[in-house]
């Protein structure tokens, strides 16, 4: 694999340069080198990150998405060469074997690979949420041991919180840890865990405090799962509406042993490290929704140039050029709040309440965007021989998973209260 940022980019140099920029987007000009306050424009590094990655995306993914998602196979082909190339790294510090950007860099890496398309986004950098706890709540040699390994061969790790009767409502999952001599005793069952079936390792979040009363921040603790580890038994295949070449099954643990090593920071941390992760990683999915909502809109103005009725193509038909209009609105603003959302964790400020704002629209906008590219479409976006109705079913997930809409309001709305307050 490619190691650190200057490798990276030098290799997307020759890949870039032999055929030029894959994609058309609005040139970014440059940034002055002087403080240039308020700025719009990616820096050259991150230019370059975009052109690797739209030309990986444009010869990887785009000519391969419907093959997978009629069949459903995990994409590993792909995984391995964009692992190759450091792309699915990006976020790892660079002592750990990744390349060391920012959360800024890995957004533009989930809105290029989506808009190729969004289930091979999440079959191939699903991990990042397994890493992310990781990162925030781990010691050196849990940092090392197991994100280092995302880097030193391209496999998957998975993030176990949800459960069969939790999943808005973490504070109410069943699985438990008990403490025996220098050992936990994991037991009960996960459910929609990406990648599960193919991880090499878990991130799993349990009770280990039964008494009722103990609050939510101290009666939960995070635990690294070793794949293949006795009693760990991996569901089936779910079949879902869209995104279907990820890989989504239940975990079932029983009398699971985990070495005190693999706990994640203090007993009791788990809620905050399982929730905290979420910071980094709403960003990238908010991106992942934006690539998707990118595609619909680029797909449908293609054909609303081109198909004619009543003697003119639908374009200039004002009913068909306001989807679009709107679509475009949504889009510019989903991504500004996006890159915010990323931009500020960057800055090391929290950026919670950016983060939830930019999930909350962008999934609503990759919604709308493909619901209304199928409209474009007519009879045609109903078919599955047209690019459309796949990014309708892909589309669905990203107003669910990493929180629903409704719960990124709610954070939203608890977010802005403590604002106010803090302003009286
Ligand atoms: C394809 C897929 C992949 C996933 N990957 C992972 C993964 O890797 N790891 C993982 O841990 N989980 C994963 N999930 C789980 C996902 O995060 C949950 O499905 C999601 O958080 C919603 O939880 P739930 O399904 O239990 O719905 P519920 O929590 O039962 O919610 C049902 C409905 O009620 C609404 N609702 C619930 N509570 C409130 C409230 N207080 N106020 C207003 N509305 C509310 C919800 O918004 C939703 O509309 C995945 C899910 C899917 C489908």
């Amino acid at each position: 694999m490619l190691k650190g940022k200057s490798v990276l980019l030098k290799s997307a140099q020759r890949l870039v340069s032999t055929q030029g920029p894959v994609l058309s987007t609005p040139s970014a000009q440059a940034v002055p080198a002087s403080d240039p306050g308020l700025n719009y424009t990616f820096n050259e590094t991150q230019r370059e990150l975009q052109q690797l990655l739209r030309k990986f995306t444009k010869d990887e993914i785009i000519p391969k998405a419907s093959e997978f998602d009629k069949t459903m196979a995990f994409p590993w082909e792909i995984l391995k060469k964009a692992w190759g190339l450091g792309l699915t790294t990006t976020f790892v510090p660079e002592k750990y074997g990744g390349q060391g950007f920012g959360t800024v860099e890995g957004c533009i890496a989930a809105e290029e690979f989506s808009y190729g398309c969004s289930g091979i986004l999440t079959a191939i950098t699903g991990s990042g949420l397994a890493a992310a706890p990781v990162l925030l709540g781990g010691n050196e040699a849990q940092k090392k041991k197991f994100v280092g390994r995302l880097c030193e061969e391209p496999i998957v790790a998975s993030y176990c919180v949800t459960e069969p009767g939790a999943g808005s409502d973490v504070a109410g999952l069943k699985t438990r840890a008990e403490k025996k001599g220098d050992e936990w005793i994991l037991n009960g069952q996960k459910m929609w865990i990406t990648g599960a079936g193919v991880a090499s390792w878990y991130f799993v979040l349990a009770r280990t405090n039964s008494d009722p009363k103990v609050p939510t921040n101290r009666a939960f603790t995070g635990f690294l799962v070793e794949a293949g580890t006795p009693g760990l038994t991996v569901g089936r295949k779910e079949i879902n509406m869209g995104q279907r070449c990820s890989d989504t099954r239940g975990v079932t643990f029983e009398d699971v042993r985990v070495p005190q090593e693999n706990v994640l920071g203090e007993t009791g941390a788990g809620f905050k490290i399982a929730m905290g992760a979420f910071d980094k990683t709403r960003p990238p999915v908010a991106a992942g929704a934006v690539g998707l909502a990118q595609r619909a809109l680029d797909e449908a103005t293609k054909y609303a140039l081109e198909r004619k009725t009543f003697g003119t193509e639908i374009i200039n038909h004002q009913a068909v050029a306001h989807l679009l209009a709107d679509m475009a609105i949504n889009i510019e603003v989903s991504r500004l709040m996006m890159y915010r959302s990323a931009w500020e964790i960057d800055q090391g400020r929290r950026n919670t309440y950016f983060a939830s704002i930019a999930k909350a629209i962008a999934g609503e906008t990759a919604n709308k965007a493909a619901a209304d590219a199928v409209q474009i479409f007519g009879g045609n976006g109903f078919n599955t021989e047209y690019p459309v109705e796949k990014l309708m079913r892909d589309a669905k997930i990203f107003q669910i998973y990493e929180g629903t809409t409704q719960i990124q309001k709610l954070v939203i709305a608890r977010e802005l209260v403590g604002r106010f307050k803090q302003n009286m």
